[in-house]
């Protein structure tokens, strides 16, 4: 059986090549992308200034969208929302989108947590997905359509009075879904790239965060990479020997190396890391831990996300208390390095990873520049 082309798996100068296979003039590709990034169209059918013959071809060699929404939860203070949606081939994926309401320093922001892969191969012990093992990796259609989803999801259950978030439905892509974005590169750069352009859904560089467990020769090569993205990386331990029992990613690349790496990509993209160290009760909230972060990253330009409240299905991994966060966090601002403390919210859904919808406490001395 021939399989059909998924359009959102092509990148801007595959949709004209396919667009001039059927006869057709080169512009419309780029009619055929407005309609899908920007006028969030849910089907060929909609597409009113496209040929009828051409939505036709269209129809029958193409498909548009792959994902099936199975279940969707909201939160109780409904700011968090989490789709499980099935892959074409019945495996699921989850999605979150997270609401952030406007505050004197930032606009209101709409927020989708975007999984990248069906599982981790990078097996974090504090992890769910990376206990779960890995099946595969997400195409980029199956990465860019949890967001086009949720841009449709948006405009039709909760249109604005308000014209810029009408016309831009999502205002932020964070890769803190399921999966290790870097172990996925091609697939993910291609999906960040019609993200990022003009011909897709145009947002910008900065709104746009990949996180990543530390894997080295990729964050090098991101650095290359024209695409200036905000890079957060998963730190939590300050130690060879304690982050090694966290994630056993640290044995191939320890902090010899991530920190140099971390620093090549500031140097080369402007873009300041975040560390993101999630506490754990008894793992690494001590302040002699705090102090020893200080240490590590003194002198780095960068900034540090403290995680609490998520769950974890492993009983070694209790979420530290938010006292026992403040702790730390006065400890490390004691040695000059500024944090912000993110608390997970939208737990009572569960929603996966470290990426849930997250109040934020900020040192008030300073704006550690705050992002997603
Ligand atoms: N694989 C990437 C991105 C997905 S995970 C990465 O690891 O960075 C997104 C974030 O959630 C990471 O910082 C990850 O370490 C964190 N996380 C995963 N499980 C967690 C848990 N149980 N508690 C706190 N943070 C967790
Ligand atoms: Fe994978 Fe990230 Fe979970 Fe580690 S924390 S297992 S890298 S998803």
């Amino acid at each position: 059986m021939e399989t059909k082309t998924k359009i959102l798996d092509l990148a801007y100068e595959q949709v004209k090549e396919l667009v001039t296979s059927t006869g057709e003039k080169p512009y419309r590709a780029d009619q055929l992308l407005k309609w899908i990034y920007r006028k969030s169209a849910a089907s060929y059918e909609e597409m009113s200034d496209l040929p009828q013959e051409f939505r036709q071809k269209l129809e029958e060699t193409t498909v548009l969208f792959t994902l099936q929404r199975l279940e969707e939860s909201v939160s109780a203070d409904g700011q968090t929302r989490k789709l499980l949606f099935k892959l074409e081939d019945g495996k699921t994926i989850e999605s979150t989108l997270m609401f952030y309401e406007k505050t004197a320093a930032r606009r209101e922001r709409r927020t989708v947590c975007v999984s990248t892969q069906v599982g981790c191969p990078i097996g974090c012990y504090f992890c769910a997905t990376g206990q779960q093992g890995f099946e595969r990796n997400l195409h980029p259609g199956e990465i860019i359509e949890q967001i086009l989803y949720f841009i449709r999801y948006i405009k039709r259950e909760m249109p604005s009075e308000d014209r810029e978030l009408s016309r831009r439905a999502i205002t932020n892509v964070v890769f803190m879904g399921m999966g290790e974005p870097l172990a996925n590169y091609d697939n993910v750069r291609q999906a960040i790239t019609m993200l990022n352009s003009r011909h897709g859904l145009n947002l910008g560089a900065r709104q746009i965060t990949l996180s990543t467990a530390g894997l080295v020769p990729q964050i090098k090569r991101l650095a290359e990479e024209s695409l200036h993205l905000e890079l957060a990386i998963s730190l939590h331990a300050a130690n060879d020997k304690l982050r090694d029992r966290l994630m056993p990613i640290n044995k191939k690349y320890p902090l010899a190396q991530l920190l140099p790496a971390c620093l090549e990509y500031f140097e080369k993209t402007g873009r300041r890391p975040t560390f993101e160290y999630a506490l754990f009760r008894g793992v690494n909230d001590s302040p002699e831990q705090a102090d020893e972060l200080a240490a590590l990253l003194k002198g780095m330009n960068c900034s540090v996300n403290l995680i609490v409240g998520n769950p974890t299905s492993c009983r070694e991994y209790r979420s530290s208390t938010l006292q026992q966060a403040m702790a730390f966090q006065k400890q490390l601002f004691a040695r000059k390095i500024f944090s912000t403390i993110r608390i997970s919210k939208g737990t009572d859904i569960e929603a996966g990873c470290g990426q849930l919808k997250s109040r934020r406490l900020k040192q008030p001395e300073q704006d550690t520049g705050e992002r997603h």
